[in-house]
């Protein structure tokens, strides 16, 4: 076989699954929170890889950690344990309200592990009408068939035969449409802390307790999805820390690794114990390549420099956003948490995230959207400052072409 082709986004058409519609630019390299393409155009990343770059591109501490567990050893199976594997657990444990973990490769697939555990959980401890799911509209979850279904977008979950049962689905931020839905029969309740897909919800403190409550209430099991708060992103190294609400099972991904693939689930030791020996499992799951680097990530992220740097970091942008529209007019709000920030495009520009964009792009900046009508960005948490101001002129720039 030659390797003498062209390798650009035309070869995407020819040979991927058409499931995406990555953009035209094909990025190279990247250090820190600058990228560059296949014609050497430099870019500012105040998208992050979708909330998974937290410390940027090719962070020494992440790339010192890959290498030097590259020369050790990569694979083992869960035949045998590994110290990366028993050190970020270790970790993650003294530093959250749980005392287990499960190991996983991504955020779907922690999300899995959640509600296997949280059906086992209830078919053993409460008998099996104990099955229902509460999750909320417009969340997200994943795209396995048993976390799409609970993520809140049907088109997501949709065409594809029969759904897992037993699963509905509240309105997010309304107490009394989860009242309506909970009973002795709800097994437990699915929810982010922030709403990220779903446009950048914040919960109401009235709601995101009184979720909580209603879980106690009814013996269902509160299952926090910090797929994309956790790991720091919203200032604290995970959102329910802020809240004054601990779940009872928590999944974290993306960040953990800082763009390695991994995930996790932690819980308590009296529900993990439900799931038994041979109940579940990974073959790459705790894989020693993978919890070295979220070792490392984590190690890195949980310092109160880059925790309080991520309070300061968002006030930067929330600031530059609100002057970029108090000279375009573009965004009726500014909302999300931490560097997790969605900016809502007003009635006028309804539908055109995706030109934003586009636009940004083509001045030098990659940013993200959630649906149609917010541009979201989910910067690194260590971003320079001067990378946030030299990001945010670009992203003007683009404002300035397509404000009318
Ligand atoms: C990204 C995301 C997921 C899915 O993670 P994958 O690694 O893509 O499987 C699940 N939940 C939330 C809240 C997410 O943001």
């Amino acid at each position: 076989m030659s390797n003498h082709f062209p390798v650009d986004r035309a070869l995407f058409d020819d040979v991927m699954v058409p499931n995406y519609a990555p953009s035209a630019v094909i990025p190279v390299r990247g250090q820190g929170s600058r990228v560059w393409d296949q014609q050497d155009n430099e870019y500012v990343d105040f998208a992050g890889g979708i909330a998974v770059n937290c410390l940027g591109h090719c962070h020494p501490a992440l790339v010192g950690a890959l290498k030097e567990q590259s020369e050790k050893i990569w694979h083992l199976s869960n035949v045998m344990t590994n110290e990366p594997a028993l050190r970020l657990a270790k970790k993650l444990v003294d530093n959250t309200f749980a005392d287990k973990v499960y190991f996983a490769n991504s955020g779907a697939e922690s999300n899995e592990a959640a509600l296997k555990l949280a059906r086992r959980w209830a078919l053993e401890v409460h008998g099996s009408d104990k099955s229902q799911i509460i999750a909320f509209k417009q969340g997200f979850h994943g795209r396995t068939f048993f976390t799409v279904t609970v993520g809140g977008q049907a088109a997501y979950s949709d065409g594809f035969g029969p759904k897992p049962g037993d699963i509905v689905h509240a309105e997010y931020n309304n107490l009394d449409s989860v009242k309506a839905l909970i009973s002795d029969k709800t097994c437990a309740i699915m929810i982010e802390p922030l709403q990220g897909e779903g446009g950048l919800i914040s919960p109401t403190d009235e709601f995101i307790k009184g979720v909580r409550e209603l879980c106690d209430q009814h013996n269902a099991l509160l299952i926090f999805d910090e797929i994309q708060t956790g790991v720091g992103r919203l200032g604290h190294l995970y959102a329910y820390m802020d809240l004054g609400v601990t779940p009872d099972i928590l999944t974290t991904a993306k960040a953990l690794g800082g763009g390695f693939p991994i995930g996790a689930m932690i819980t308590t030791t009296d529900i993990a114990k439900h799931l038994k020996l041979g109940s579940h499992g990974s073959t790459y799951g705790g894989n020693p390549l993978a919890c070295a680097v979220g070792e490392a990530a984590f190690d890195t992220v949980n310092t109160p420099e880059v925790l309080n740097g991520v309070k300061a970091k968002a006030k930067l942008y929330v600031d530059g956003l609100n002057a970029i529209n108090a000279k375009y007019n573009v965004f009726s709000e500014i909302r999300g948490k931490g560097l997790l920030i969605g900016a809502v495009l007003t009635e006028e520009y309804k539908g055109r995230a995706k030109d934003f964009l586009i636009a940004a792009m083509a001045e030098g900046v990659m940013t993200l959207i959630a649906g149609a009508n917010i541009i979201r960005f989910a910067p690194s948490l260590v971003i320079p400052d001067e990378d946030i101001a030299e990001g945010l002129s670009r992203f003007e720039k683009a404002v300035a072409k397509l404000a009318s």
